[in-house]
């Protein structure tokens, strides 16, 4: 059973500057959640608040809650590696550990994470979790390269597969693609679409066919002027983009602004 994920009331600072405002979204159990909107809206920072990253960046500050199945992941006493366990991260540029092998990529977050796994049942996990991001046929013979060695899509995959070998129950993607040439971003959008049958994605995207082509329920960000950055519209994607409720989330998926 997948997992869902409520952000209550989100306001982010940097120093004195409010980026965020009281924003709230329910990420429903196994869809996949597209954020959208115009650069500094504040999109990656309501992801970094999502698995708590946030609290890592000096000068960040933060109020309001996120919820996974109800528990508040700041609750006092839960500790920061398991709110990095259960929610997964992957980033614009694909940042595999270059030096490292393939394999040692893929199981590099457990000891991170506190996640024990028996030796034996370590090559099995390797196997699945490049199966699930679609990427063990092509490094079935190049588990010992290094992830450097591989190409930009493979390695963005091999960031997935590293992502998923703790058995995170929410994976959060920021413009996982935007680096990407358009035979791999098909090839992840494939991949995002089969791993949200268990895994609950978050997704930033600034590409409007792909949020249309892989997400089932959408967000528009905007911070106008200097005001913090708040949703202006959510709902399921056919509706954001047949019939938006707003003037500016049709300017905006209709490529206006
Ligand atoms: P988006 O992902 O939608 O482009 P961000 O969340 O990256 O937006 O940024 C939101 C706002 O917060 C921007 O104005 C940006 O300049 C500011 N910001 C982001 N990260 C930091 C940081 N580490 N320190 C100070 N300001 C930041
Ligand atoms: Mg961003």
């Amino acid at each position: 059973m997948a997992s869902h994920l409520d952000a209550r009331s989100l306001s982010a600072w940097f120093g004195s500057r409010k980026v965020l405002n009281r924003v709230s979204l329910t990420m429903p159990a196994g869809r996949v959640t597209a954020l959208i909107g115009p650069s500094g809206c504040g999109k990656s920072t309501f992801l970094r608040i999502l698995n708590r990253m946030h609290e890592l960046i000096p000068g960040a500050e933060l109020a309001g809650e996120v919820l996974l199945d109800g528990e508040d992941i700041y609750a006092r006493g839960r500790r920061l590696t398991e709110a990095r366990r259960d929610i997964g991260m992957v980033f614009q540029k694909p940042n595999p550990f270059p030096a490292m092998s393939v394999y040692d990529n893929v199981t590099a977050g457990l000891k991170l994470t506190g996640t024990r796994v028996a030796a034996a049942d370590r090559d099995v996990l390797v196997e699945e979790c490049l199966t699930r991001a679609g990427l063990w046929k092509e490094v079935r013979d190049r588990l010992r390269q290094p992830g450097g060695a591989l190409s930009g899509g493979q390695q963005q995959r091999l960031c997935i597969a590293r992502s998923l070998a703790v058995r995170p129950r929410i994976l959060l993607m920021d413009e996982p693609c935007s680096a990407l040439d358009p035979t791999s971003t098909r090839r992840i959008e494939e991949t995002i679409r089969e791993l949200a049958e268990e895994v609950t994605i978050v997704i930033v995207t600034h590409n409007m066919q792909q949020a249309a082509r892989v997400s089932d329920r959408c967000a528009f960000f905007l911070a106008e002027q200097a005001t913090p950055g708040v949703i202006v519209e959510h709902g399921p994607t056919d509706v954001m983009f047949s019939s938006p409720r707003d003037q500016r989330t049709a300017d905006y998926v209709e490529g206006r602004f």
